[in-house]
């Protein structure tokens, strides 16, 4: 029998109640809740395709970061790092999850690090971090913070030996860290509650996830409805942050 809306949420408090080892698997909504823009949105497709003449996609690609430096990093600079947003209560709620002990880790394809602002001790960046940004002469290797990117003009280079910087985010075209991987499927297998957040099980980290996952207590909580929502033992469907500060 479906439950009601209220009584998914009282369901879900209980379930994060006894839970001793929750994952939080989180999407681009609960960046987006925060003020980051959706790059998969088609209005901005448009936008972007208008400005640029290429896809956010291609753009973001590896060839083209290779092939196009200077445009790659206008692009990257006035859109992708423009895309500014703080954490709100969603992660201010994971915190408290990860105070108590119980949250083991944290998944996502954002790059914007809001898990680590708030201090979550174990984030897995799936797709990177624009916080980590480093030298691409493999023998120098310096890192550099977001603010050196973001300040540089043009192709951002190494302060030491003037190679350019290579942003800390995964572009399209390469692999995901193998050991990022790793982690996140020993996490999984390890949890007893997952909750999925401002995201859907169309997404390929959501699908991979939950493929190292046995348990029975799936929690969903996004705004947007999808036909695969059902595979979850609980759907919540609103903003989480308006929601997951009531659960936990
Ligand atoms: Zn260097």
């Amino acid at each position: 029998m479906e439950l009601s809306k209220e009584e998914s949420i009282l369901r879900a408090k209980e379930i994060l109640g006894e839970a001793q080892n929750i994952v939080a698997l989180l999407g681009v909504g609960t960046v987006m809740e925060c003020g980051a823009i959706n790059y998969l949105n088609n209005e901005v497709i448009y936008r972007i395709e208008d400005e640029y003449h290429r896809s956010p996609e291609e753009i973001m690609s590896t060839g083209f970061y290779s092939s196009r430096p200077d445009r790659f990093y206008k692009y990257y600079k006035d859109e992708y790092l423009a895309d500014h947003c703080t954490p709100g209560e969603t992660y201010t709620a994971l915190k408290r999850m990860d105070d108590a002990g119980v949250l083991k880790a944290c998944i996502t394809t954002n790059t914007h690090g809001l898990e680590k602002i708030v201090g979550i001790h174990k984030v897995l960046e799936l797709y990177g971090s624009r916080h980590l940004n480093y030298c691409s002469n493999t023998s120098c290797y310096k890192r550099f913070p977001l603010e050196y990117v973001e300040n540089c003009k043009g192709v951002p280079t190494c302060d030491v030996c003037h190679s350019p910087i290579r942003p800390g985010i995964r572009l399209y075209g390469e692999r995901i860290d193998n050991m990022v991987m790793t982690e996140a499927a020993n996490a999984c297998a390890e949890a007893d509650c997952i909750l999925v957040l401002g995201t859907n099980f169309y997404d390929s980290m959501v699908r991979f996830c939950l493929s190292h996952y046995e348990g029975d207590k799936l929690i969903l909580i996004s705004k947007h409805e999808h036909f695969r929502d059902k595979q979850a033992d609980i759907v919540i469907h609103d903003t989480v942050q308006d929601i997951l500060p009531k659960l936990v």
